[in-house]
């Protein structure tokens, strides 16, 4: 068989699973390229240097995950640590648990209920008006009416996505559980952890292998794909096409960084819930690796915004406008002879890391079937667009 040449952009969860995944299977070279100046995307971990803590540079990543092939492809990578992530929320109200369960409703309502009351009780508050929720508004208020949703999820919606939760996605809100029990884990997944040495550790591990070679610091140039017989491209999907038919929105964060000695806050993620608060949350970094001890700590402040042409972008927006704006851009996409776009950014979707790896995984198994039967290969993940 011919020693196939193959570039893959981004050196994110995407791009350093396919690459492993082509290199252990196929005879070839995979050339991995990312324009920033480390690998790992925006899992990247590394040390703070005046603290010695780890921290996840673009905000906390904790891995959750119920599917066990994912779990065992990523342990073969390094060491995990179980990490349960537990949240905390101020509030106009006071301080509560979240993801809401009975603790925050007993606290909320200065009651002691038990369960079955609890679940009477915001079955009661619940606002429906027949329909199966449109919106984020609207499945909040079935789910646990206005009082829940106005002092946990309006403001800090606002502030998060630039818009009001009624232009928002239903499954947004569906990410979070309601429980009514005492559970106050944030995740409800059998494995929950963060790596011993971080992400990026991971990662270099994943790409280390005698087929890939990583080239950092190096924006790709759609020209380049004639040097190869295949591309796969992890970046933002309308970048690739020079934003000819205008840009995807997307909202990105920006943090303030707080140094104190000790404890700062004494959990790693407090999130402030009300409109007049101008940051979302607050992580304190020290937290997520409670077996390291460190004097002092650092803390960051987060802020939302909509992504300008400089800004890395992070959450997908994926209102109408801009699901109209990814067809058109998926169309062309589809045209393309030796190209395919894969993960959270070539896709334009709200992703999990464990779901990130998952596609990364079935996209390779595709990719490998291709090459092997000599038949075209996937310009996309088979999964909705
Ligand atoms: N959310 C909220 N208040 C909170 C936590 C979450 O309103 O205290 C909403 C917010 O719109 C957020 C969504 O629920 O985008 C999903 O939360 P998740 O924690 O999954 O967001 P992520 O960690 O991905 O930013």
């Amino acid at each position: 068989m011919m020693n196939h040449r193959f570039l893959i952009v981004g050196a994110g969860f995407s791009g350093a699973v396919l690459a492993r995944q082509l290199a252990e299977a196929l005879p070839c070279h995979v050339a991995v390229m990312d324009a920033r100046s480390h690998i790992a995307g925006n899992c990247h971990t590394a040390r703070d240097a005046a603290t010695g803590i780890m921290v996840h540079q673009y905000g906390p990543h904790i891995f959750n995950t119920d599917n066990e092939a994912v779990w065992d492809y990523v342990r073969a990578f390094g060491e995990w640590i179980p990490y349960e992530n537990r949240v905390k929320a101020v509030t106009p109200r006071g301080i509560f648990s979240m993801p809401i369960n009975l603790l925050t409703i007993n606290q909320l309502f200065g009651k002691v209920m038990s369960p079955a009351e609890a679940r009477a009780h915001l079955a009661g508050l619940g606002e429906s008006n027949g329909q199966p929720p449109q919106n984020f508004e609207e499945q909040a208020l079935q789910m646990f009416g206005r009082e829940l949703y106005e002092t946990f999820f309006l403001g800090y919606t606002l502030k998060q996505w630039g818009c009001h939760p009624r232009e928002l996605p239903a499954s947004i809100l569906q990410r979070l559980p309601v429980r009514f029990n005492y559970n106050d884990n944030y995740y409800n997944k059998r494995f929950q952890a963060i790596p011993k040495d971080g992400y990026t550790a991971i990662i270099e591990r994943i790409l280390d292998h005698p087929r890939i070679t990583v080239a950092l610091n190096q924006k790709f140039l759609p020209e380049q794909a004639a040097s190869f017989d295949h591309v796969f491209y992890t970046g933002a999907i309308d970048a690739f096409f020079g934003y000819r038919h205008g840009r995807l929105g997307y909202r990105t964060v920006t943090f303030e960084r707080l140094e104190a000695e000790g404890d700062y806050q004494g959990a790693a993620i407090i999130n402030y819930t009300a409109q007049e608060v101008p940051y979302t949350r607050i992580h304190e970094h020290k937290h997520f690796t409670p077996w390291e001890e460190h004097e002092r700590t650092v803390a960051f402040r987060e802020y939302s915004k909509e992504t300008g042409p400089e800004d890395e972008p992070y959450y997908p927006k994926r209102l109408a406008a801009d699901k109209a704006l990814l067809h058109r851009y998926r169309e062309e996409a589809a045209a393309l002879g030796n190209v395919s776009f894969l993960g959270r950014l070539a896709t334009y979707r709200y992703m999990d890391m464990e779901r990130v790896i998952a596609e990364a995984l079935e996209f390779a198994r595709h990719t490998i079937e291709s090459v092997r039967n000599g038949t075209p290969l996937p310009h996309f993940p088979n999964v909705e667009a």
